[in-house]
């Protein structure tokens, strides 16, 4: 476990520091915007989807290190997958960030399982969660800003 919170450090610090896909995307079939009022997070984010696939995805946005990695690493964990895989990647996440009871990450969560070390500050779930709120939004085509609340 004190593997996982070094590289916890060290990945949320990496991406907070210099976000991927952290742009605007001209080309998008999806969008949806995102705000986390407990902590003043917001992001706008964009997807090209063609034929079932996830072909590019975007943000931009402000908000704390945890937020703006989390972000980086949702959009690159999505990118090229179909989007019921990202869909269940959320599923995934969010049980492994909401469920108090002690397990080991799937597999396939990879780079997103150092996010399990955001369990031990509630408060800080929701920033993490907040850019996979706002994903699934994009795909719902909610129109709605994505809340954590
Ligand atoms: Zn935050």
């Amino acid at each position: 476990m004190s593997d996982l919170r070094d590289l916890y450090q060290e990945v949320i610090l990496d991406h907070s520091k210099r976000p991927r896909n952290f742009r605007c995307l001209d080309a998008s079939t999806h969008e949806a915007k995102g705000h986390n009022p407990l902590c003043g997070d917001r992001l706008n984010l964009w997807l090209d989807v063609e034929g079932g696939n996830i072909k590019d995805i975007a943000f931009q946005g402000d908000g704390c290190a945890i937020s703006k990695a989390s972000a980086s690493l949702m959009t690159e964990a999505v990118k090229g997958r179909p989007v019921a895989e990202a869909r269940h990647l959320f599923d995934e996440f969010h049980h492994l960030l909401t469920d108090a009871d002690e397990h080991a990450p799937p597999d396939d969560l990879e780079k997103l399982a150092v996010f399990t070390g955001v369990r031990e500050f509630p408060v800080r779930v929701k920033c993490a969660t907040l850019p996979w709120h706002t994903l699934i939004a994009a795909l719902d085509g909610a129109g709605q800003p994505a809340k954590t609340e």
